[in-house]
């Protein structure tokens, strides 16, 4: 049993490849946004102080994100993995979640689903959401290819200079997690140019899944 730390540009498809696992194997999925807006619509204090901070549209300082982790973990099926999505997010996160994980037994290996710059960009641009039957699809044109309506909707920060921005982030935040990985020999990386089969085969085939 070994747990997956997730990493990807936004439009790598990593979500999707992690409901993947999670239906074909169990797997149990971390995903930060989703665990924290979660708490924060608990009554008990901590849900209350992370309510606090998100409304105030700061951060989440790293030691209570780890908190809600802990938990998560002390909840999960220790016979099946989990796939973290969207953390660590920094060098010191990097840091306390594979302590934390030490600390439970549990092993990990980072997956990445790697995706040039370019294909980043041209695929949250073609990002669209169909009003009429909520199919989410990509393409450039104004109509759902899945009921032919052109009540179609982007998202505003799906936008060249946003986009950029987000890219930049990662480079600057996600790469030095990625090298590090590496240099301890836990790290798997798979092309995530591919139609989203093709990742899945080559991401089971990396974790001797088949
Ligand atoms: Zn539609």
């Amino acid at each position: 049993m070994t747990d997956l730390i997730l990493v990807g540009k936004q439009g790598s498809g990593k979500g999707t490849q992690a409901k993947i696992l999670a239906k074909k194997f169990g797997y149990q999925i971390f995903e930060t946004g989703a665990a924290l807006r979660k708490i924060a619509n608990a009554t008990s204090e901590l849900g209350q102080k992370v309510k606090e901070i998100t409304t105030r549209g700061d951060l989440v300082p790293n030691e209570i994100v780890m908190e809600i982790v802990r938990e998560f973990l002390k909840n999960a099926d220790t016979e099946k993995s989990v796939i973290f999505d969207g953390i660590p997010r920094s060098e010191e996160q990097r840091q306390t979640l594979e302590k934390l994980l030490g600390e439970m037994g549990r092993e990990f290996l980072a997956l990445e689903i790697k995706l040039s710059n370019g294909e980043a960009m041209e695929r949250l641009m073609m990002r669209a959401h169909c009003n009429e039957c909520g199919s989410d699809f990509g393409s450039a044109e104004d109509e759902c290819p899945r009921c032919g309506s052109f009540d179609i909707s982007r998202r505003a920060d799906d936008n060249p200079e946003s986009i950029s921005t987000r890219l930049e982030n990662f480079e600057k935040y996600t790469a030095p997690l990625l090298d590090k990985w590496k240099t301890a020999d836990k790290l798997i990386s798979v092309n995530g140019e591919q139609p989203v089969n093709a990742v899945t085969t080559e991401m089971l085939a990396k974790l001797n899944l088949t």
